[in-house]
């Protein structure tokens, strides 16, 4: 029952480094056990009723997202409302309808733990460092507290939010916008490393090719280089201008309401009549 082909499952690739080598112990394998119980109670029921396993040392519910976490709450806490504005965010900034469905939360305490709850529940998960597993009840995301977890919670819940709103959208522009809202801070374009590395990029003559990337196949995910031009296309069309950012707009509008898309470039080229220009006068600014 619990195989990846028997779920909608949606897993994050970004972060594909081996599993830490150093043993699990007896008392970590039994608390992960006991976890994976709880999840198999709240995907039965698709309320919020995992919050009353006795299991989880920290249970925090807000807007629609529920978290349960083995790191005390006073870890992570602060972080906490640059998660629940994530929703508002993506509404704003996308002008889409966000769904208010159910999101639960996991907060393990290192990788190992997470790497073998998530084996737990779904047997042949890869090793990654956060994902999002989508199945008929709330969507999960998986994650564990470090330095960067704020990041790493709000780029999974931007693919849940998008999924559970129905927004099915390419891997690339999926990819794209959870690493444009995993940004914090005050500018929206200022992504720790994406930024510049894509202004490097541009200084060198390297400009993405939009129409290169809309026709690519990412069977097995995108690798570091995909993961930073989807990202410098998503921001692109979000801020270089009025006009592109409503023309994305439109564009997402159309995928929710199940319409038909075509191709971004598409839509772009009666406004952009050279996207490398205007790409590398947006990154040069
Ligand atoms: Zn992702």
């Amino acid at each position: 029952m619990n195989s990846l082909s028997d779920f909608a499952v949606r897993v994050d690739l970004r972060y594909a480094f081996p599993a830490c080598p150093r043993p699990i112990g007896t008392t970590l394998l039994r608390l992960c056990l006991i976890a994976a119980i709880g999840f198999a109670t709240v995907i039965a029921s698709s309320v919020c009723s995992w919050s009353q396993e006795p299991t989880w040392p920290v249970k925090h519910t807000a807007g629609q997202f529920c978290i349960h976490s083995t790191v005390p709450a006073a870890q992570f806490e602060a972080y906490l409302p640059s998660l629940y504005s994530l929703p508002a965010e993506l509404s704003q900034t996308l002008q889409v309808s966000v769904a208010q469905e159910l999101i639960q939360v996991v907060v393990l305490e290192n990788r190992e733990a997470l790497d073998a709850y998530a084996h737990r529940i779904f047997p042949s998960a890869p090793n990654r460092g956060a994902l999002y597993i989508r199945h008929r009840g709330p969507g999960l995301v998986l994650t564990y507290f470090h330095d960067g977890w704020i990041c790493d919670v709000r780029h999974e819940c931007t693919h849940a939010l998008l999924d559970v709103s129905g927004l099915t959208l390419p891997l690339w522009q999926d990819e794209g916008l959870a690493e444009y809202f995993e940004t914090i801070g005050e500018n929206p374009i200022g992504h720790t490393s994406h930024l510049q590395a894509t202004r490097s990029q541009v200084r060198y003559g390297q400009v993405v090719d939009l129409q290169k990337m809309e026709r690519m196949e990412f069977g097995s995910g995108l690798n570091p280089k995909e993961y930073r031009d989807a990202w410098s296309i998503v921001t692109f069309l979000l801020h270089s201008s009025e006009e592109t950012r409503s023309m994305y707009q439109q564009y997402l509008q159309d995928h929710q309401s199940k319409r038909a898309v075509g191709f971004l470039s598409h839509r772009l080229a009666p406004k952009i009549p050279s996207w490398r220009e205007a790409f590398s006068d947006f990154y040069r600014r």
